[in-house]
C-alpha cells in the first residue's frame, strides 16, 4: 500500500501514507512495549543481574544482510533500537543492569568448539565445519551474546559492582535446530 501510495504522489496519498506510518509507529510500541516487559519479567524471574543487548550501531551481520538497505532502515533499526530503550529502562526500575555488546561473528561462533567461520552459517541453521554441532542461528547469536554479556558481569563482580553468583545458562542448549523448507 505504502508503495502505491508513493508511486500516486498526490496530496490525499502523502496524507494517507502520514496516517499509515503513524499506525504503524503506534503498533510497533506497543509490540515493544509488550516483549520488553515479558523480558525483564522472565530477567527478574531469574535471578538476572546484566541483560545483554546486541549493539545495533556497529555493523551487523545477522539476519537482516539479505535484505536490501533502505527497507532495513526503514523497518527494523528505529524498531529494534526502540525496543532496546524499553528493555534499558524497564531493566533499570528493576535493578537490572543492560549491557551492549557488540555483535560481529555472534552468529558464525560455535558455542562448543568456539570454531569461527561464516560457512558455519546457512540462513536460519547453523552447522559447525569443525564439530558438527548444529542449532538455530539466530539462538547462536543470542548465546555467545550471553557468553560475551557474562564476561561483563564477571568483570562487574570483581570490581564488587556486582554480588558474584553462580552460572546459569538461560538458554536451552538442547533446542533442536530449525530447519528450513
Ligand atoms: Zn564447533
Amino acid at each position: 500500500m505504502r508503495k502505491r501510495l508513493q508511486s500516486k504522489g498526490t496530496l490525499s496519498a502523502k496524507r494517507m501514507l502520514k496516517h499509515i506510518a503513524g499506525k504503524e509507529k503506534r503498533l510497533m510500541r506497543d509490540v515493544n512495549h509488550t516483549i520488553s516487559k515479558e523480558i525483564v519479567k522472565f530477567a527478574v524471574e531469574k535471578g538476572v543481574s546484566v541483560i545483554g543487548l546486541e549493539d545495533l550501531t556497529g555493523i551487523r551481520e545477522t539476519t537482516l544482510s539479505n535484505t536490501p538497505k533502505k527497507r532495513r532502515h526503514n523497518h527494523s533499526s528505529w524498531a529494534f533500537r526502540q525496543l532496546q530503550t524499553f528493555i534499558e529502562y524497564k531493566a533499570r526500575e528493576a535493578g537490572i543492569i543492560t549491557h551492549y555488546v557488540d555483535p560481529s561473528y555472534t552468529s558464525q561462533t560455535c558455542i562448543r568448539c568456539n570454531h569461527i567461520s561464516k560457512n558455519n552459517r546457512n540462513r536460519l541453521s547453523f552447522r559447525c565445519e569443525k564439530c558438527g554441532y548444529e542449532n538455530n542461528a539466530d539462538l547462536i547469536g543470542a548465546m555467545n551474546i550471553e557468553h560475551k554479556t557474562r564476561d561483563y558481569r564477571y568483570i562487574l563482580e570483581s570490581q564488587g559492582v556486582l554480588v558474584s553468583h553462580p552460572d546459569e545458562c538461560l538458554i536451552d542448549i538442547q533446542a533442536p535446530p530449525v530447519r528450513e523448507g
